[in-house]
Parts: structure tokens; C-alpha cells; sequence
């Protein structure tokens, strides 16, 4: 099997519950199903855009996959290995081959320290380089990432939230890891600067042949830079396909309304925005059959009583919808 064929990452059902503790004995009284049998495969060098609206679980489905959280269920294999179950110090060391991107890249860096001090620690802690060569390296990591090893000796405060996020995407990449979680990477950034940040992964990405798993809360975002894009729906994916595809015909009426909302560059053409009926509904007692249908502009009476499965309606496209077929003819004109 070639590099670029092979499975990296495999998660199957994949479940985060969290209780719901309530009383003086704090007896668990019901269940957050954060993220409720998710399962998806992500290829060597291979970008998966992971989307949807705050609080579908894709942050909790990322934080699973590197056991920050422990999961309730299902399996996480890295590079072959299944990681649930994994005692701490073998999961430390495979933790160096994945990293993770925070959204709030202020928070995510020691303040007390010196740019040139937390990556040599990282550098030092993981064998990788020491002394003159670790020098090197952080100069090297600065360049890579449009710093200036001129400003190794700045701390955090003292850059913009831009180069903030470039020195938290130069410490994932000071490991050399395999796999980066790329955790809503930009949305804490000014418009402005967000298209900078993921050029900038999209030229890391290549250069270095890494693989992504790259969560955003907006279809824009991960559209230049995924091979494959999962929409995720109050703790499942709703939708998972070839990113042209996805962003072509969509096959299912919630990525239809994200796309909607996306705006339009060409100013010949008004978009028609579909506008969500009333919030996500609480993942503690998710609608009945399928999740969507209390806000699907396609539900029928079926909808409300059987779930779909997620099931393949096109190569390599998957969708779960009862009426997946139907989404292009269905779909309002001008959107
Ligand atoms: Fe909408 Fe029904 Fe499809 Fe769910 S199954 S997305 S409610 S049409």
C-alpha cells in the first residue's frame, strides 16, 4: 500500500456522553450525547474538513481522537494501533506523531515563556534537538511558519493573534508529527487574517505531505483546503464527500443550508439564504428519527419517526437522508 492509500486515522462509532448531574447526591439524571457513533477514515496526507454549527461535537469528536477526552465508546486507531485503552505513557509517546491546533492560540502558549524557550522545550522534551541544533531548529520553525528568527526571543503577548497562530502551528510542527487536529484554527482571527493562516496550512500541507483532520464551524473555511469534507449534525455526520462534490451537489438539505449561508463573490448573482428554523436542539434529547427534521425545508412525515443511515448514494458520497436523491430538485431556486 502506497504512503498516500494509507489509512491513518480510523474511528469507528466513536461516543462522547457526558452526564447530567443534578440533586445534593449529584445523581445522573441524563446525557449530553456530544458525539453519538461517529466513524470516519482519514488518509496519509490526506485533508479532512470537519464542519458544523457550535455545539454538533466536532471539537469533542477532535479532543476524542487524541484522548484529551476519553471517550464513552468506540475505537480510535492510529497508524494500525487502536489508542482507546492505551495506558498514559504509551499514549504520551504516540501523542508527539499527533498534534493539535487550538482555536485561541493566546491561551494555548505559556506566557512566561520566550518563543525561543518553548520550542526548544518541546524540541529538548522529545529528543529532537539540543543545544546549537536546537537553535537552528527554531530559527528554521520561525521561517517556515513567515516568522523572523529575529523575533525568538519575544514572548506571546508581543504578537498579533495572526503570528500568535503561526507559533501554535510551529509547535505542533516541532514534533515532526504525522497527524495534526487543526481545531477551529482561525476563528478566533480577524477576517483578514484568516485566509493567511490557512494558505499557510494549505503550503505546509504539501510541502510536508501532513494529514489534517481540520474543524471549522463554516463550509468556507476547509473549502480550499480539504480533500474530503464531514458535516456533522448534533453528534453525527450527516454528510461525507469529496470536497468538489460536497460543495457541488450536496446531498443532504442541512450542508444545502450552510451553503447558503456562505456569500456569494459573483455580484451578478444574489444568493438565496435558507435560514435555520429555531437553535440546535439540546443533544440531551435529540428529535426523534431524523435530528434535522424540527429545521429541514425537505422533512416529511417519515422523517420524524425513522433515522436515517448514513449510506453511500454516490461514489465515495454518503449522506444520511431519507431523500438524498432528491436534495438537488428540492433545493429553493437561488441558492
Ligand atoms: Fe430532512 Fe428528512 Fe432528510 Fe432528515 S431525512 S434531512 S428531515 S428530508
Amino acid at each position: 500500500m502506497t504512503e498516500a492509500t494509507r489509512t491513518l486515522l480510523e474511528v469507528t462509532n466513536l461516543k462522547k456522553y457526558f452526564p447530567i448531574k443534578k440533586g445534593l447526591l449529584s445523581r445522573t439524571v441524563g446525557h449530553v450525547r456530544a458525539v453519538d457513533g461517529v466513524s470516519f477514515a482519514v488518509k496519509q496526507g490526506e485533508v479532512l474538513g470537519l464542519v458544523g454549527e457550535s455545539g454538533c461535537g466536532k471539537t469533542t469528536t477532535g479532543r476524542c481522537v487524541l484522548r484529551l477526552i476519553e471517550p464513552t465508546e468506540g475505537s480510535v486507531k492510529f497508524d494500525g494501533q487502536e489508542i482507546i485503552g492505551l495506558p498514559f505513557s504509551e499514549m504520551r509517546r504516540l501523542r508527539r506523531q499527533m498534534q493539535i491546533i487550538f482555536q485561541d492560540p493566546y491561551s494555548s502558549l505559556n506566557p512566561r515563556l520566550s518563543v525561543r524557550r518553548m520550542l526548544t522545550e518541546v524540541l529538548t522534551v522529545h529528543g529532537l534537538a539540543n543545544g546549537a541544533a536546537a537553535r537552528e531548529r527554531v530559527g528554521d520553525l520561525l521561517r517556515l511558519v513567515g516568522l523572523s528568527p529575529s523575533q525568538a526571543d519575544r514572548y506571546p503577548h508581543e504578537f498579533s493573534g495572526g503570528q500568535r497562530q503561526r507559533l501554535g502551528i510551529a509547535r505542533a510542527l516541532a514534533v515532526e508529527p504525522k497527524l495534526i487536529i487543526a481545531d477551529e484554527p482561525v476563528s478566533a482571527l480577524d477576517v483578514s487574517i484568516q485566509a493567511q493562516i490557512v494558505n499557510l496550512l494549505r503550503d505546509l500541507q504539501k510541502e510536508m505531505s501532513l494529514t489534517y483532520l481540520f474543524i471549522a464551524h463554516d463550509l468556507s473555511v476547509v473549502e480550499h483546503i480539504s480533500n474530503r469534507v464531514a458535516v456533522m449534525y448534533l453528534g453525527k455526520i450527516v454528510e461525507l464527500a469529496p470536497s468538489l462534490d460536497l460543495y457541488r451537489s450536496p446531498r443532504h438539505p442541512y450542508t444545502v443550508s450552510l451553503l447558503s449561508a456562505i456569500p456569494s463573490h459573483d455580484v451578478t448573482h444574489k444568493k438565496t439564504r435558507i435560514v435555520l428554523k429555531g437553535d440546535v436542539p439540546n443533544p440531551a434529547k435529540p428529535p426523534s428519527g431524523c435530528r434535522f427534521h424540527p429545521r429541514c425545508f425537505m422533512a416529511q412525515p417519515v422523517c420524524a419517526v425513522e433515522e436515517p443511515p448514513l449510506r453511500e448514494v454516490a461514489p465515495g458520497h454518503c449522506s444520511a437522508c431519507h431523500f438524498a436523491e432528491e436534495v438537488s430538485s428540492k433545493t429553493p431556486a437561488g441558492v
